[in-house]
């Protein structure tokens, strides 16, 4: 049997694969997602976007918000685990919180690519200068966005667990509607985040429609459990949260950017999101720089013209850097949290509305120095 062909092949439909595809598409490419799962899927994530996310997905609000949670945050309450806290509010909303399983699905079928769902990526072999994929596929350019385990990036050579600095977290989202949620004092437009003792992570409390997001992640995988246990008592026993959580708490692994060691790519191929290992140093965040490098990764297959030799490809490595800094692999990096900041003045810190609204909110979660990078 003839193999089916395609102008590029990405791997994985989560919001680096979707956005991906879509600009290849809107410029005329036969494009092929390949995902693992059958969508609608869940992806283990607390789901905050910023306005700069909404921005250069060029997402309608109206049009998403029919039948989907988007639920704006317009205040924060920081501190630490046991610890004093301080609030902030803004007189607009700064972020957003979503559901992946509904803001995943949405992205997938708008970008209008051919799917290939259910089906895992197990074989991508070189042939004539091009990739034959699963036996069946062949295309002249893969693109690798499947996520901490893509197969891409294991082609590529890079173990997922060999990068030091590995953010591992546990969250459960479920419904709890707002008349459910008694005297738990969760205000609804208010996202809660609290710095573990040793600042080496964080757990948070979000409203989201009519459901809730509980959840801690950590660079420190040891006794991840046990943390999360930890935070879950603490809120509890302040009335932050129901006695009883409905479902359980499910974990995922991912890399920190400025550690990553993943190759970016090579001939015929590229890595985006979470297969590159591009998630913000201090907040863990990925979604955005997922997008933001679909959008490069696009831009520099559609200047390669059909013609995808490590050369053509190379300035997507640049683009990375410019936008999210130069990579430091082997080495320390800035760290998720600031370890070189003295516990007790961190905690201390945190506990100041000018630092958790300057310095934590604008700068580590919100990036609002940085502006949207808008689709070209
Ligand atoms: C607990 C937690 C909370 C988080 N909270 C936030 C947050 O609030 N905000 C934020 O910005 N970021 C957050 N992140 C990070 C964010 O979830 C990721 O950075 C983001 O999902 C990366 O998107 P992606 O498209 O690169 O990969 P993914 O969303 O992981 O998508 C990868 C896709 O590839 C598919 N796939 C994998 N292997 C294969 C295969 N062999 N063949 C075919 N398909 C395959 C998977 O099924 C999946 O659909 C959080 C992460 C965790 C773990």
């Amino acid at each position: 049997m003839p193999a089916e062909t395609c102008d590029v092949l990405v791997v994985g439909g989560g919001p680096a694969g979707s956005t991906c595809a879509r600009q290849l598409l809107r410029a005329g490419l036969d494009v092929l997602v390949f995902d693992k799962q059958a969508f609608p899927r869940d992806k283990v994530c607390a789901g905050w976007i910023t306005p700069a996310v909404v921005e250069s997905l060029e997402l309608d609000l109206d049009d998403y918000a029919k039948g989907r949670v988007m639920q704006p945050i317009r205040g924060f309450r920081i501190g630490t685990i046991g610890g004093a806290e301080a609030e902030t509010r803004y007189d607009k909303a700064v972020s957003f919180g979503i559901r992946r399983c509904e803001f995943d699905h949405y992205l997938l079928r708008r970008s209008a690519a051919r799917l290939a769902l259910g089906e895992a990526v197990r074989s991508i072999v070189r042939e004539d200068g091009g990739w034959l994929v699963n036996d069946r596929i062949r295309t002249p350019l893969v693109v690798g966005a499947g996520g901490h385990f893509c197969p891409v990036s294991r082609m590529l050579g890079v173990e997922p667990g060999s990068t030091p600095s590995i953010v591992v977290a546990q969250e459960t989202e479920f419904r709890l509607p707002a008349h459910e949620r008694g005297d738990c004092g969760i205000e609804q437009d208010v996202a809660q985040i609290y710095f573990c003792p040793d600042l080496k992570g964080y757990g948070w409390c979000v409203a989201k429609g009519d459901y809730l997001n509980v959840g801690l992640g950590r660079e420190d995988s040891h006794r991840l459990s046990e943390h999360v246990e930890l935070f879950r008592g603490w809120l509890r026993a302040r009335g932050g949260i129901p006695r009883d959580l409905p479902g359980r708490f499910n974990g995922h692994a991912y890399v920190l950017y400025p550690e990553s060691r993943r190759r970016l790519f090579d001939d015929g191929v590229m890595l985006i999101g979470d297969a590159a290992g591009l998630a913000y140093p201090r907040s863990g965040e990925g979604i955005r720089p997922a997008i933001e490098s679909a959008l490069m990764a696009a831009e520099i297959v559609l200047d390669a013209a059909g013609k995808y030799p490590r050369a053509k490809l190379a300035p997507y490595a640049d683009r990375l850097a410019q936008r999210f800094g130069t990579r430091i692999p082997g080495k320390e990096a800035a760290a998720w949290l600031p370890q070189s900041l003295k516990r007790s003045l961190a905690t201390r810190l945190l506990a100041t509305t000018w630092f958790t609204r300057k310095v934590v909110i604008n700068r580590w979660f919100l990036h609002s120095e940085q502006r949207a990078m808008v689709p070209g």
